[in-house]
C-alpha cells in the first residue's frame, strides 16, 4: 500500500515512522520549496510549487491509492484537483475549517459549540467597533497564516487598540474576548469511513510565549464530565464534516465548561505522549482512519507527558535518558529560535512521578526547574 503526505515536517515524519509498522510506504510532497530534513530517507520527496501540473504530481508520487495532509496550510486548490485522481483525506472542506478562523468560528456556532465571544473584523473602524461592544481585554488574531501565537496582539489598555489600528488599517481578522481560563485542555480523535470513532484522554497543555511546552495526560485537577463535553464536542464537528483521519480541539477551560480555541485537522503536538508502547499512537490511528483499518486502543494504562525541546537547546542529557519511561524523539531539524526540535514523552505509575520527571526534564533541557 502507498500513501502520500502533503508536507514535510516533523508530523510527516512521525506519520511515515508509524506508516513502516502498518507496511504502508511514504512519499511526500515538498511545497514551495520547505526543507525536507524531516522525512529524509523515509520516502520519495516530490517538491511543488504553485502552477505545477497536478497528474504529473500523483504520477511523481508512485500513484498512492490516498493522500493526506500534515498541516493546515495547503493550499486547498490542490487538494480539490488530488480529489480527482485519488481519495484525499481529510477532505479539502475539512483543511479548509482548520484554515481560517472565520469559518471555524461560523461552524462552531451554527453547531451549538462554545467559544469565546468574538466579532470578525476587516477594517480598524470594525476594531474600534468591537472594542466598544466586547470590552478590554481582548486579543486579535489573523483569520489566515496564524499558528504558535504568531499574528497575534493582546489589547488590554485603550493605547494598545490605538497602537494596533495606527498600524494596520485593513485586514482579516478575528477579535475575541480574553479569556481567564483555569487551564489549557485538547483531545485527539480519529475518525474513520465507517464511522468509527476514538478520543484519547483529555490532555493538559502548558504554553511559552505561544508555543506548547509540556502535556500531561490525563489533564488534572478537571472535572470527569468534561473529558465527556469534550469528546461530544469534537464528534459533532468531525460528523458534521464527514471527516476522515485524526483531528485535535484545542479548549479553554472555564468555570462553566469548555470553551473552543482552536480546531486541527490533524495530527497534533498535544498528542504526541500516544506514542507509548501500551497504546495505538495518534499517527497510527491517523493511517488506519484514512486506509479504514480499524482503529486502535487509546486507553492510557499510566500516567503520560510530553516536553517539547524549543530552540536550540542541547537536548536531554544522558543520565535523563537511561530511565527507560523517557523516550527522545528527534526530528532532524537545524536549531533555530522558537524552533520545534524534537520532544521527549514520558510515563509514570503516578501523577507525581510524572510531574518529577517533567520537571526535571525541563531543567535540563531550559537551566531552570519550574512547576507544572
Ligand atoms: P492560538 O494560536 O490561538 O492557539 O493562541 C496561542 C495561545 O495564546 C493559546 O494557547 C493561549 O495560551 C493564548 N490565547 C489565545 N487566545 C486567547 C484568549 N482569547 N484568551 C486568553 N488567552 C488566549
Amino acid at each position: 500500500m502507498k500513501i502520500a503526505i502533503l508536507g514535510c515536517g516533523q508530523l510527516a515524519r512521525m506519520m511515515a515512522q508509524a506508516a513502516a509498522r502498518l507496511d504502508v510506504v511514504c512519499s511526500f510532497v515538498a511545497l514551495e520549496g520547505e526543507d525536507t530534513a524531516c522525512v529524509a530517507a523515509l520516502g520519495k520527496v516530490v517538491y511543488w510549487s504553485p502552477g505545477d501540473d497536478t497528474p504529473n504530481l500523483y504520477a511523481a508520487l508512485g500513484q498512492p491509492s490516498i493522500i493526506t495532509v500534515e498541516r493546515e496550510a495547503i493550499d486547498v486548490a490542490l487538494l480539490r484537483e488530488l480529489t480527482t485522481l485519488c481519495p484525499v483525506a481529510p477532505s479539502p472542506e475539512g483543511v479548509l475549517v482548520g484554515q481560517n478562523r472565520s469559518l471555524e468560528r461560523a461552524m462552531l456556532q451554527a453547531l451549538h459549540i462554545p467559544c469565546a465571544p468574538y466579532r470578525i473584523v476587516t477594517h480598524t473602524d470594525e476594531v474600534r467597533a468591537a472594542v466598544a461592544a466586547l470590552g478590554l481585554p481582548l486579543v486579535i488574531k489573523a483569520c489566515e497564516s496564524g499558528y504558535d501565537g504568531k499574528l497575534q496582539w493582546r489589547l488590554h489598555a485603550p493605547a494598545d487598540v490605538n497602537r494596533f489600528c495606527q498600524a494596520h488599517e485593513r485586514g482579516h481578522w478575528l477579535i475575541e474576548k480574553f479569556v481567564d481560563f483555569k487551564c489549557e485542555v485538547s483531545i485527539v480523535a480519529a475518525r474513520s469511513g465507517d464511522s468509527g470513532f476514538v478520543a484519547y484522554p483529555l490532555t493538559e497543555n502548558h504554553h511559552r510565549d505561544g508555543i506548547l511546552l509540556a502535556s500531561i495526560a490525563p489533564a488534572r485537577q478537571v472535572p470527569a464530565r468534561l473529558q465527556q463535553t469534550a469528546t461530544s464536542y469534537l464528534r459533532t464537528i468531525m460528523d458534521h464534516l464527514g471527516y476522515i483521519g485524526v483531528m485535535a480541539a484545542e479548549f479553554f477551560v472555564v468555570d462553566d465548561g469548555l470553551l473552543v480555541n482552536e480546531l486541527a485537522p490533524r495530527v497534533h503536538n498535544s498528542g504526541h505522549w500516544t506514542m507509548q508502547d501500551d497504546m495505538t499512537s495518534q499517527f497510527e490511528n491517523h493511517l488506519r482512519a484514512i486506509l479504514g483499518m480499524p482503529l486502535g486502543a487509546t486507553r492510557l494504562r499510566h500516567h503520560a507527558g510530553m516536553i517539547n525541546i524549543l530552540g536550540s537547546t542541547e537536548g536531554a542529557g544522558p543520565g535523563d535518558l537511561r530511565d527507560p519511561d523517557v523516550r527522545m524523539h528527534r526530528y532532524n531539524k537545524m536549531p533555530a529560535p522558537r524552533r520545534k526540535l524534537g520532544h521527549l514523552n514520558v510515563s509514570a505509575r503516578s501523577e507525581a512521578e510524572l510531574l518529577s520527571r517533567l520537571s526535571k526534564l525541563h531543567e535540563t533541557l531550559y537551566g531552570a526547574e519550574t512547576a507544572f
